[in-house]
């Protein structure tokens, strides 16, 4: 039997927070970019509870999270505490709650800062498996003073949504043999895979749920879906083997900046570009690594239209200058006829290796 959890943080960044800065406990809070008074760039990372309530939620640009902020203000409802964040402190922390997980399940995948998937098949029941659960919560909250929501399922798809189905501090079990109907009256966009896009064309066609969704064959999902479908097709059943990928490494090391006014000012946008090589190469150093193969630029234009370019040297490098080098001559285009022929302003831009060396 298989038994697979699924631990999420419940708003990890703004709960790291108000641990610690006790004068935010309870206020509505977001972590991300400065809103500067309503005319920030950038998006929110986390919102906590208080500010989900204002409609404020991760991703959101900023501004508009500002905007609905001083729209609840002032219906007299209590402002919300604006925090830039700090990474290094949020992944000290995932560490120690990673190394908790770790204490209690031998194969453990850290799918993200504040996520992680375990097997606790070894339980051999699922009854054991959810006090494995139960006790991974506790001892969280006694260490970290924070709260995490676990799925515990027959694999990580189960897992992934359960966790997140009585959220926050949450514990929901499924059985293999509930899982179908564990998913059924879902909404389609729980499903890992169906995104805005696809939530909308489905929409389109008055399919809203899981249970409108197994109205199509396989063949007809590969129609619509391309290779994915088939795999749809069994997803939206509860199946997934998926096994957990247990060596985690980083596969890209990147900055990016989301800059004060959209410009095509050549000097300042390589300033930023090198700032942002340098604090990359910094990166890659601390993590570990010695050297690089493949560099990423990306850009992102003031209507949001965004672009990766990238390029892969024929031997690991491992100087900053080849870096910058190469970001700068992916970065080239943008700025003339070849990749911007609008002559449009740039918003943001960003850097990233991957390929990664020791
Ligand atoms: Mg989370």
């Amino acid at each position: 039997m298989r038994l697979i959890g699924h631990l999420d943080m419940d708003a990890f960044f703004a709960a790291v927070e108000e641990r610690d800065h006790p004068e935010l406990r309870g206020q509505p809070i977001v972590v991300g970019a400065d809103p500067a008074g309503g005319q920030g760039r950038g998006v929110v990372a986390t919102a906590n509870y208080p500010a989900r309530k204002y409609g404020i939620h991760s991703a959101m640009p900023i501004s508009q999270a500002w905007k609905a902020a001083e729209v609840a203000r002032r219906r007299g409802r209590p402002a919300t505490a604006f925090v830039r964040g700090s990474h290094r402190r949020y992944s000290e922390v995932s560490e120690r709650i990673m190394a908790i997980v770790r204490r209690h399940a031998q194969v453990v995948e850290a799918a993200s800062i504040d996520e992680a998937y375990f097997d606790l098949s070894f339980a051999g029941s699922l009854a054991r498996a959810a006090d494995i659960c139960r006790q991974i919560k506790l001892i969280i909250k006694e260490e970290e003073q924070l709260t995490a929501s676990i799925g515990l399922g027959p694999n990580k798809l189960i897992a992934k949504i359960a966790s997140d189905f009585q959220k926050p501090d949450g514990l929901t079990v499924v059985t293999a043999e509930e899982a179908e109907n564990f998913l059924a009256p879902l909404p389609v966009r729980k499903i890992p895979g169906i995104g805005p896009k696809t939530e909308k064309s489905l929409a389109r066609l008055g399919i809203k749920t899981v249970r409108d969704l197994k109205r199509f064959s396989p063949e007809q999902l590969q129609e619509r879906f391309g290779k994915w479908g088939p795999e749809l097709y069994e997803r939206i059943r509860g199946r997934h083997e998926s096994p957990l990928v247990t060596e985690w490494e980083p596969k890209s090391i990147g900055e990016q900046e989301t800059f004060g006014t959209d410009t095509l000012d050549l000097n300042f946008i390589f300033t930023r570009l090198w700032v942002m090589c340098h604090e990359v190469f910094k990166r890659v150093k601390a993590e570990g690594f010695l050297t690089y193969r493949t560099v990423v630029v990306t850009v992102r234009c003031a209507d949001f239209d965004t672009k990766s370019r990238s390029h892969t040297l024929p031997t690991p490098s491992d100087s900053p200058r080849r870096l910058r080098f190469e970001a700068m001559k992916l970065l080239m285009p943008f700025l003339d006829q070849r990749e911007n022929p609008k002559h449009k302003l740039i918003r943001l831009i960003g850097v990233r290796v991957e390929k990664l060396g020791k």
